[in-house]
């Protein structure tokens, strides 16, 4: 039997996984946050995470997923490596991707789920924003859902709210949910660690802000 009054939610409390808790709870009867603690360079993003759970009353776990960072050391745990400002050209995603990491997120809540008889699985993954990061994209996220299916023999479904939506789409969302200010104030999806707005001037605080501008504007434009 499966449970489809519960969801979990991988949750790093920022931008794109708080929208998507937003969605689960408007959908799902009770909600789990998952988020991963894998020696990242700001352990702000998991106080953020903590934080949202609680306004929210979503219950949170924290899973040490430390062993990522020793098998792959990359620029979002390591000071010493510069977060790449773009995608390289050569078509190699950005030093910010770190190999395996969304598997390895997926299948760590898959195992959690199922413990819970939870078959709804919900990640903010999005193919819209041209990130680079294979594990982001929709044929993936299609291929990881059968793989978990055949190694569990449970029938989990792996659902991608955001998918197929842009990051102006993604504030729109938020709104809608009710969660605008919310997401706007407490997530954190700064490279730099700063929350809320951020630096404004790191690939993600750049992508966020222009998504940001443009809803703003088009919520005026309707109103006026
Ligand atoms: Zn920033």
């Amino acid at each position: 039997m499966r449970n489809k009054d519960e969801a979990v939610v991988i949750f790093s409390g920022g931008q794109d996984s708080t929208t998507c808790l937003l969605w689960a709870k408007k959908n799902y009867k009770k909600v789990y946050a998952i988020s991963f603690d894998y020696n990242q360079r700001h352990k702000k993003e998991l106080d953020c995470a903590k934080e949202i759970c609680k306004e929210l009353n979503v219950e949170h776990h924290i899973l040490d997923m430390d062993l990522l960072n020793q098998l792959a050391p990359n620029s979002l745990t390591r000071t010493d490596i510069k977060v790449d400002t773009s995608a390289p050209t050569d078509g190699t995603p950005p030093n910010s991707f770190v190999d395996g990491r969304n598997m390895v997120f997926i299948l760590f809540a898959a195992i959690f789920a199922k413990q819970r008889k939870v078959s709804d699985i919900i990640t903010g993954v999005s193919q819209s924003d041209f990130s680079g990061y294979p594990d982001c994209r929709d044929v993936f996220i299609k291929s990881m859902n059968v793989t978990l299916n055949l190694a569990m023999e449970f029938e989990f479904n792996i659902i991608t709210p955001l998918m197929w939506i842009d990051k102006e789409e993604t504030w729109e969302l938020a709104d809608k949910l009710g969660g605008f200010e919310l997401v706007r104030n407490k997530t954190l999806t700064c490279y730099n660690g700063i929350e809320g707005d951020g630096c404004g001037n790191c690939p993600a605080c750049k992508l966020r802000k222009r998504g940001l501008e443009a809803y703003l504007e088009k919520k005026t434009s309707v109103h006026n």
